[in-house]
């Protein structure tokens, strides 16, 4: 008894090097699509962050509270620069010395409202920024960096 043929090799009249053909530009099509998603993730992704790490250090705005700064020379003398190592308008640098002073022993009686939860919201904002800085610095983060400026599509 004879083997029966494959059911469809007879009605099968595809040329195989056609569908290779049309089926490659699909495929890249696809890719492409996929590559150009990946990317635009990547890039929304890459603008959040940046605005999350570097948009209160670039910017004329306080760096704890978002208010305007005053940044002309006046404004600038408003500000203890020695004691406070951020960019603040005059309140939170005003707070912020009161909470070094804290720390110090010092602190005003007459300020009820610098209690311990106080304190911690400002240990906890500086351990942040802190965080902030040394993710700025790391590996993972220049890497991201380099990535993005060597894939970034010239303008
Ligand atoms: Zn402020």
């Amino acid at each position: 008894m004879a083997h029966p043929k494959e059911p469809f090799s007879d009605t099968l009249k595809i040329d195989p090097d056609t569908v290779v053909a049309d089926i490659i530009p699909l495929d890249n099509k696809r890719q492409s699509a996929e590559d150009t998603k990946a990317a635009e993730l990547k890039d929304r992704k890459f603008r959040a962050l940046l605005s999350v790490t570097q948009h209160t250090r670039k910017s004329s705005r306080c760096e704890k509270c978002g208010a305007p700064l005053d940044v002309s020379a006046d404004g600038a003398d408003k500000v203890d620069s020695l004691r406070v190592p951020y960019r603040f308008c005059q309140g939170c640098s005003e707070e912020y010395t009161d909470y070094i002073d804290r720390l110090r022993g010092n602190g005003n009686p007459l300020h009820y409202w610098q209690q311990d939860e106080w304190l911690q919201s400002w240990s906890k904002w500086i351990d942040y920024q802190g965080t902030v800085d040394r993710y700025l610095k790391c590996g993972a983060f220049r890497a991201l960096l380099d990535d993005l400026k060597a894939n970034r599509p010239v303008k």
